[in-house]
Formats: structure tokens, C-alpha cells, sequence
């Protein structure tokens, strides 16, 4: 049985711990975006409030770009920050060379 955790901490610690383990999975609707830690071998869902991406130039439609980058190419793109104090993940693909910025409204972990 897997069990959830309804906090921000264990994401973080993955961030902090082990970045270049932690890769986006799949992005659904309307706006929950789900990561996986081959390392600790947990899932983190992201609800979403908002998606931006302002480099290397702003973007009207960051959703719908990042739900392409997720779907077709989702090993160039790396979470590049984390800071569930301030509600902000950043994402960077290297396919694409653009930067996303996450509002983040709550976040769960199962394992
Ligand atoms: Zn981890
Ligand atoms: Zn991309």
C-alpha cells in the first residue's frame, strides 16, 4: 500500500538530495503536474495555479508548451528549482532552451 504525505518537504529534500534523479513525468488536467524519484522512489503531484515562462523570451502559452515538453521530450527537461516556502518550482529543457516558472498551490507525495 502506498501512502500519502500532504506536504511540500519530501520534494524539497529530494531537490536538495538528489536533483538529477528527479524528473517530470506527466503533466494532466486541468493543471497537476507529477514528478518521480528514481532514488527514494517516490511521486510528487504538483497542483499547479500558475505557468510561466519568461526566458529566454516571454511566452503567452507556457502550459501548453511545457505539457509538449513533458509528453515528447521529457528527459531534457530537469527541475532547476525548488522552494515549497515560497510556492516555486522552476523547470529548464534543454531541447527547447527555455526556462518554466510553477506557482504552486499544494503539493502531495506517495510512496
Ligand atoms: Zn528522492
Ligand atoms: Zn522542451
Amino acid at each position: 500500500m502506498s501512502s500519502i504525505y500532504k506536504s511540500g518537504a519530501f520534494a524539497q529534500q529530494c531537490f536538495s538530495a538528489h536533483r538529477e534523479t528527479l524528473f517530470f513525468r506527466k503533466i494532466g488536467p486541468p493543471a497537476e503536474v507529477i514528478m518521480d524519484c528514481s532514488s527514494c522512489e517516490m511521486e510528487h503531484r504538483l497542483s499547479v495555479l500558475q505557468f510561466s515562462s519568461t526566458l529566454p523570451q516571454a511566452i503567452e502559452n507556457a502550459f501548453e508548451h511545457l505539457t509538449n515538453c513533458i509528453t515528447g521530450h521529457s528527459s531534457s527537461l530537469r527541475v532547476s528549482a525548488m522552494d515549497v516556502v515560497r510556492d516555486h518550482v522552476g523547470a529548464r529543457c534543454t531541447q527547447c532552451n527555455r526556462s518554466f516558472d510553477l506557482e504552486i498551490g499544494a503539493i502531495e507525495t506517495l510512496r
